[in-house]
């Protein structure tokens, strides 16, 4: 066994590129968000939100206390699914006073199944700068845990909150080749399963993402004939946030 090594982040070289690079003013920064473990921010990410004069968040609460972990004390405004046109002109005219204005969501990249789409699109219709700043994904997270193998997947978010709804949604991917990539509200995961085994193949290969980085993080995979059970075996697991990935169709070719 090779001898364990400790990191002093705070001394680290590489501390001091992040703080080198360029970051331009009458700019948008869409950063990335932990999804759980709050020490999986990035280090470019400190340092825009740390630049920033201002935040744009989903919930000031959430965003001023990730912000204050890191000893950060900024302006932030509430930019969620309800109000997202109208801060977005509000956006605008900051980034024409040549402002930095970093986007956040609750957890993870905006945009993808959170708002900030509306804002990103208004602020390139404007011909103003967006600069995207990578991090935590759940979906990527749990595709990189799953072990299926295909390079292909097919982000389908949400599903419908109404049975009817739902299983015609799934009904729609039953031919997809690509794996199928669902987030899940934390008390919907057992509909979710019974959506699934009302239309797909109990073979077909699924996997259940937990709380990732969280500590009761789990990542389980089984047919989805056990998929059932499996959520059922422990009343935590209808709480907790999920992803939950399905193996793509296998076509019979003739
Ligand atoms: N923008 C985020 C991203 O980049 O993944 C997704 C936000 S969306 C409103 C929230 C959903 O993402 C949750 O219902 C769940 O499906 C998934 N999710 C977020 N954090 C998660 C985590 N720690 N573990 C598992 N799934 C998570």
């Amino acid at each position: 066994m090779t001898e364990q090594q400790t990191i002093d982040i705070a001394r680290l070289p590489v501390m001091g590129e992040a703080a080198q690079q360029s970051y331009p003013t009458a700019t948008l920064y869409v950063v990335a968000t932990p999804i759980g473990n709050v020490t999986d921010i990035t280090l470019r990410a400190l340092h825009l939100l740390a630049l920033a004069d201002v935040v744009a968040c989903e919930d000031t609460r959430k965003t001023g206390a990730l912000l204050q972990r890191f000893g950060l004390s900024k302006q932030t405004i509430a930019a969620h699914m309800h109000n997202e046109r109208e801060v977005a002109d509000k956006i605008v005219e900051r980034l024409r006073g040549g402002q930095r204005v970093a986007l956040v969501s609750d957890a993870g990249t905006p945009a993808v199944s959170d708002p900030g789409a509306r804002i990103v699109d208004a602020v390139r219709e404007a011909g103003l700068n967006v600069v995207p700043l990578p991090g935590p994904s759940a979906a990527i997270t749990a595709l990189s845990a799953s072990g299926l193998v295909n390079d292909r997947f097919h982000f389908v978010g949400f599903l419908p909150a109404k049975t009817k709804q739902r299983e015609a949604a799934l009904s729609a991917l039953v031919r997809e080749t690509s794996t199928l990539v669902l987030y899940e509200a934390p008390h919907r995961i057992v509909e979710c399963v019974e959506g699934l085994l009302a239309v797909f193949e109990p073979t077909r290969q699924v996997v259940f993402a937990r709380e990732l980085s969280k500590l009761f993080e789990e990542v389980h995979r089984c047919p989805l004939s056990e998929a059932l059970g499996w959520v059922k075996a422990d009343q935590h697991r209808e709480r907790g946030e999920f992803v939950v990935l399905v193996e793509g169709a296998v076509l019979a070719t003739d």
